[in-house]
């Protein structure tokens, strides 16, 4: 497919709208990283997703976009809720509410130095990790693996796992509504009953990270963060709970395509109007997963709080926990009228500008923190919500893959990579080889140029720089 891309700024470029295309193409890169997006066919993901019916203003991609299922990760599409707009699963992607977590630590890492090799034992032999299954949190059964969906990590606070104060700072306070667990299939319950409070494999970690960089002290500050100080950055999603539901659902809208008389590009773009019962149905079951992400989180917190408090007395205070892996149904002006839209992000943050109602009160002057993740070789960034983001209050997600994980194995071996990251003085507590070398950071975009492509697109702005001192990796 030949894509021609029109610089309307350094760091912005349109995919001109043609047919099938509803509306056009956005891209936020600067020329540098455009090359990398072009390489692995995400641009033409972008083009697929332009066609959905129902999309209003563009189908955007972030500065970290990357061939995904159907939709590029890195992508943000918002579908009228009241025209005929659809819901995707591919638009939200196989690890539902997937997400990013940070925590502040009450320590600087002068202090904690002497202390972070146990730290970091204890934290590799308490974090479940891996494929398969084993979590902090056994379950009695179905029925309260239910009423875990419902609450999400309020249901996890209120079983002590956690205090209220986690929940101010967890978008949505932790509990995404409108979960019906009956639309869970009992697959998805299976692998997700035996999974409560793990990791995952490969991307995912729990990091120990210390403020190398403040951008902007007043919003640092409103954080809780400050350079030199010690963090705890905790990517999970929901498992093998997410990833079925999300199977068994696009399998079932694949099948009813037909009847809504939907044309698709690509059979992995299955989608069916929001408001339809198919489409009801998966938004159901996604608020469940999303809630079970959101308790694993929460529990993986648990762990990082005790391990913390064992080694050096220190507390772990939640600056924000988001998803980016989720379809939200919001209010945005569109071209000056007030829609009800479906917005789906995948492998995007949302990123709520100052003075947004849904903001805590104590972050309403700032902004929302919007959390990249790096890798566990390089930075992590820490951002803030700016007015006038123009992809419905949406940013990066990462660096962003430029090697599969395919390429990603065939060119790093994971002993030396882990030989290499601990003479940098990072130390890694990896679960296989394999995953490390998947994760290598060589594998990634460059963070640093994401971060200033983001800030550069207007999406949010800089606030901290995040170095990392070892990672738990699944
Ligand atoms: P995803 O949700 O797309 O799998 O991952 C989000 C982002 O996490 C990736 O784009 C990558 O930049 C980042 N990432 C993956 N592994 C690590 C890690 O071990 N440490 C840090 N800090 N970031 C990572
Ligand atoms: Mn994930
Ligand atoms: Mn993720």
């Amino acid at each position: 497919m030949d894509i021609t891309l029109v610089e309307e700024t350094p760091f912005r470029f349109r995919i001109e709208r043609q047919v099938p295309m509803r509306v056009p193409g956005v891209v936020f890169a600067t020329r540098e990283l455009l090359p990398q997006a072009a390489g692995d066919k995400a641009l033409e993901q972008v083009v697929n997703v332009a066609t959905l019916p129902g999309i209003v203003r563009a189908s955007y991609a972030m500065p970290d976009v990357h061939w995904g299922y159907g939709f590029p990760i890195g992508g943000v599409a918002a579908t009228d809720m009241d025209a005929g707009g659809v819901i995707s699963p591919g638009g939200v992607g196989f690890d539902i509410s997937c997400g990013v977590r940070l925590l502040a630590a009450g320590i600087d890492r002068g202090p904690l130095a002497p202390r972070m090799r146990r730290l970091m034992d204890i934290l590799g032999d308490t974090v479940p990790r891996g494929l398969g299954p084993g979590g902090l949190w056994k379950l009695s059964g179905r029925s309260q693996l239910g009423e875990l969906m419902v609450s999400g990590a309020a249901y996890a606070v209120e079983h002590g796992r956690g205090v209220p104060r986690d929940l101010e700072r967890c978008e949505d306070r932790g509990t995404l509504p409108g979960a019906d667990p009956s639309q869970v299939g009992q697959r998805a319950v299976d692998r997700g009953l035996r999974q409560v409070g793990s990791l995952g494999s490969a991307n995912h970690f729990l990091e120990v990270q210390a403020v190398d960089r403040v951008y902007d002290e007043p919003t640092a500050t409103a954080f809780g963060l400050h350079t030199g100080q010690v963090c705890v950055m905790i990517h999970c999603g929901s498992r093998g709970l997410g990833h079925q539901v999300c199977s068994d659902h696009v399998h079932a809208m694949d099948q009813s395509l037909r009847s809504f008389g939907i044309e698709l590009p690509d059979r992995q773009l299955a989608c069916a109007p929001a408001v339809s019962t198919p489409g009801s149905a998966y938004l159901g079951a996604m608020a469940a997963a999303a809630n079970y992400g959101r308790a694993n989180r929460q529990l993986l917190t648990e762990a990082a709080r005790h391990a913390f408090t064992v080694v050096a007395g220190a507390g772990l205070d939640l600056v924000y926990d988001v998803s980016h892996n989720m379809a939200k149904i919001e209010t945005h002006d569109v071209d000056g009228v007030r829609r009800r839209l479906c917005v789906h992000r995948k492998g995007a943050t949302r990123a709520l500008p100052p003075g947004h109602p849904d903001l805590p009160d104590d972050l309403a002057e700032v902004g929302q923190p919007v959390l990249v993740p790096g890798t566990m070789g390089t930075a992590s960034y820490v951002m803030a919500g700016v007015v006038g983001n123009a992809a419905f209050w949406s940013a990066a997600h990462g660096a962003g893959r430029v090697w599969s994980r395919h390429q990603a194995l065939r060119r790093v071996r994971g002993e030396q990579l882990h030989e290499e990251l601990e003479s940098h003085g990072i130390a890694v507590r990896p679960k296989s080889w394999r995953a490390l070398a998947e994760e290598a950071p060589d594998a990634y975009k460059d963070v640093d140029a994401v971060a200033v492509a983001t800030e550069g697109a207007g999406l949010a702005r800089l606030v901290a720089r995040l170095v990392p001192l070892g990672v738990v990796k699944g």
